[in-house]
């Protein structure tokens, strides 16, 4: 029989934070190892549950919601996330910019696959969250990265980003707050971009997914909410803010100057459709979401637990020879640094096997993020103190011993 291969268009495509590492790590849990899971932002795996009037309305709303609904999503929903964008200063949205999504992955990918022929490019942020990288890449566009400057606290570099725009370049995505910096950008960056991509006609995606996930009182700006002259796409949800991720509910919004984008509007309107719907209690559960208060503040506030998690893990990590790393703003994330002098590191994913196979802890490589170099990892800090106090115990073990190798 001829062998069964992968489409050709998947040969670019890398999701690493779902990689080779995390099916070591699986497999391990199979043979009845406890494995420590510093590797991906899924809340409600840490015990911090869903808000309860959340769960309750999903309970409710299941029996009468088996059937389809509008390709974009229900109308109520749709409103209230259009009241959101009022409260973010976003200009001009109506129910008829709204979709909803099985999550904001889903629309991720469709907004990209609607927008991207072979060979255009992408800027996308490096580190970044790698669905962008790949999304890109399974819709025939080339990502282009733009670095991000861990001295300046992880901003994006301007001049970098201006270094990188070619004729062929139609969109850049900002992640703010971002994962897996932590970082959030202040006005005067989002303006540089905003200034860019009115100059060079760009599409901005926005991925604001952690908007309500901040610290020491910070507030967020919406890059949307900065220019009624450039198109933007921003996306946002429930899986984090709410810390439902398996409710799978996610928005995106069009907003800023449409009328030059009718065409791109089609298309994303025509995939939409091809999808038929995102799942209905889900929809119905951001009516319920964004009407209500119950959103992650209390833990992010002083003294609430993911405040005090990311003090703790902060605090461990700098305490650790050859490791630095820059205090994240806001969500669930920090990408630590390890000095290259102390810590010749020449395979990233090798050094989390490695990790992974002596200390039962399993992060995910900074290059697992499209970082270049191969001397950062990310972190996630949602274990309780205990746990994160043992599992970055075990980091600095493994570290020690790295050193003296
Ligand atoms: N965007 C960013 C920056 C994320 O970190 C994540 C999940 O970790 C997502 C999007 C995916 O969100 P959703 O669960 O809504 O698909």
């Amino acid at each position: 029989m001829k062998p069964i291969a992968k489409s050709s268009k998947l040969a670019n495509v890398c999701y690493d934070i779902r990689g080779p590492v995390l099916d070591k790590a699986r497999q391990m849990e199979d043979e009845g190892q406890k494995i420590i899971k510093l590797n991906i932002g899924n809340i409600a795996a840490f015990g911090l549950e869903p808000p309860d009037e959340i769960v309750q309305d999903m309970i409710r709303n299941m029996p009468h919601t088996a059937g389809y609904t509008d390709s974009k999503g229900l109308f109520a929903p749709r409103k209230a996330v259009v009241h959101y964008t009022q409260e973010k200063n976003i200009r001009g949205v109506t129910v008829d910019d709204v979709y909803l999504g099985n999550g904001a992955s889903e629309l991720i990918v469709m907004s990209l696959n609607a927008l991207l022929n072979d060979g255009d490019e992408v800027l996308l942020p490096s580190p970044d969250y790698p669905l962008y990288t790949a999304g890109v890449a399974l819709s025939g566009g080339t990502p282009v990265h733009y670095v991000c400057d861990e001295q300046s606290g992880w901003f994006p570099d301007i001049e970098d980003i201006k270094k990188k725009i070619t004729p062929r370049t139609k969109a850049i995505v900002v992640i703010n707050p971002n994962n897996p910096t932590g970082a959030l950008y202040p006005v005067e960056v989002l303006q540089q971009i905003v200034d860019i991509a009115r100059q060079h006609e760009l599409v901005v995606f926005a991925d604001e997914i952690y908007d309500k996930t901040l610290y020491d009182g910070v507030s967020h700006t919406s890059i949307a909410s900065l220019a009624d002259d450039v198109l933007f796409v921003t996306f946002n949800g429930l899986s984090k803010n709410y810390r439902s991720c398996g409710y799978r509910a996610g928005w995106m919004v069009v907003s800023g100057e449409r009328r030059h984008a009718k065409d791109y509007i089609e298309g994303l309107n025509m995939l939409a459709s091809m999808r038929l719907c995102s799942n209905t209690p889900g929809q119905l559960a951001i009516q319920t979401a964004l009407g209500g208060y119950q959103s992650i503040k209390d833990l992010v506030a002083p003294g609430g637990r993911l405040c005090r998690q990311r003090d703790l893990a902060y605090e461990l990590l700098s305490q650790i020879p050859g490791v630095s790393v820059v205090k994240p703003k806001a969500a669930l994330y920090m990408f630590p640094r390890l000095d290259p002098k102390l810590y010749p590191i020449a395979d990233d994913q090798q050094f989390a096997y490695e990790l992974l196979a002596e200390e039962k802890v399993l992060i995910v490589q900074g290059t697992g993020f499209n970082w270049s170099a191969p001397d950062h990892f990310r972190l996630v800090f949602l274990p309780n103190s205990d746990d994160l106090t043992d599992a970055i115990g075990r980091i600095a073990r493994f570290l020690d011993h790295y050193r003296k190798r």
